[in-house]
């Protein structure tokens, strides 16, 4: 995924754009948006152009190999349950922080400079935001740090204001409307036709993890809408309001639970696609979840 590819987010990208031309780079970002605006699509654009000797060409092989998540100089963090439960919390806990501490102490293997992405850095518990601010007041060298953020407010202020914020705006373009639509129309059918219909939506994915990860982030959308619309939420207040008729109709198929589920498991399947899961499977296991929820 390249920087032109991003949709949506003008001012983030030129402001990340004008780092990397300018060679000024801060030791650490903050993303900071709601989920599906681009953040972890953008904080992994940004890793390629870093990364590849050619600025991000996206033919090299450091470009395919953070592609394909393989990258030795790129890491990406997301919250776990707790080794002892895998059923429990998702969190970033110490263990992980001082691991990204090690990583960060040695010399980037392959490229110029080591990228960390911590996705879901609000997720930081215990003594992690403590541990990673003393990383932040000593920055190891060629590292950049890259934090995903739902909101400016969702780290301690002293972690924050160690890094340059970069804001994600809503994404309300057309291409999220046609994403939803798609989302809408591949449930409905993996639901009606069971697991041939499955398998035949999952296959245009097989190479393609950032249709996948705008599929997925679509359903998580829908999610979100359906339990506004089942809270009895106004239309104006659904991403997608001109098909809150429709919302409606389709939210009453859905339990409460069973829509926090939904939520949860595009959450973890976003996730998977960040660090190296097979784009197929991912969205075969979102689709075939989610079809069956709401049966
Ligand atoms: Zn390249």
């Amino acid at each position: 995924m390249a920087f032109e590819a991003i949709e949506g987010q003008p001012r983030a990208v030129e402001l990340l754009r004008r780092a990397l031309a300018s060679g000024r780079l801060a030791h650490a970002y903050a993303l900071v948006g709601p989920p599906g605006s681009g953040r972890t699509t953008t904080a992994l654009a940004f890793a390629q152009a870093l990364l590849c000797p050619q600025g991000g060409c996206g033919r090299c092989r450091s470009c395919a190999l953070v592609a394909a998540r393989q990258h030795p100089d790129l890491h990406v963090l997301v919250p776990t349950p707790p080794e002892t439960n895998p059923k429990g919390a998702r969190a970033i806990r110490i263990a992980l922080i001082r691991e990204l501490e090690r990583q960060a102490a040695l010399k980037p293997a392959l490229a110029a400079w080591k990228v960390f992405v911590l996705d879901d850095a609000e997720r930081m518990t215990g003594e992690a935001p403590q541990a990673f601010l003393k990383t932040l007041e000593e920055p190891p060298a060629r590292t950049v740090l890259i934090l995903i953020l739902p909101r400016a407010g969702a780290v301690p202020a002293t972690v924050l204001s160690r890094c340059q914020i970069v804001r994600f705006q809503p994404r309300e373009d057309g291409r999220s409307a046609a994403d939803r639509a798609e989302a809408a129309d591949t449930l409905a059918e993996v639901r009606a036709q069971g697991v041939e219909a499955l398998f035949r939506r999952a296959q245009v994915f097989e190479r393609d993890r950032d249709r996948a990860e705008r599929l997925v982030d679509a359903c998580w959308l829908f999610c979100r809408d359906l339990l506004l619309a089942k809270s009895g939420a106004p239309p104006r207040l659904l991403g997608d309001a001109a098909g809150a008729q429709e919302i409606e109709r389709e939210a009453a198929a859905w339990t409460i639970d069973g829509l926090l589920r939904g939520i949860a498991l595009c959450r973890e399947a976003r996730q998977a696609l960040a660090v190296n899961v097979t784009p197929r499977l991912t969205v075969e296991v979102v689709l075939s979840r989610l079809a069956r929820a709401a049966a």
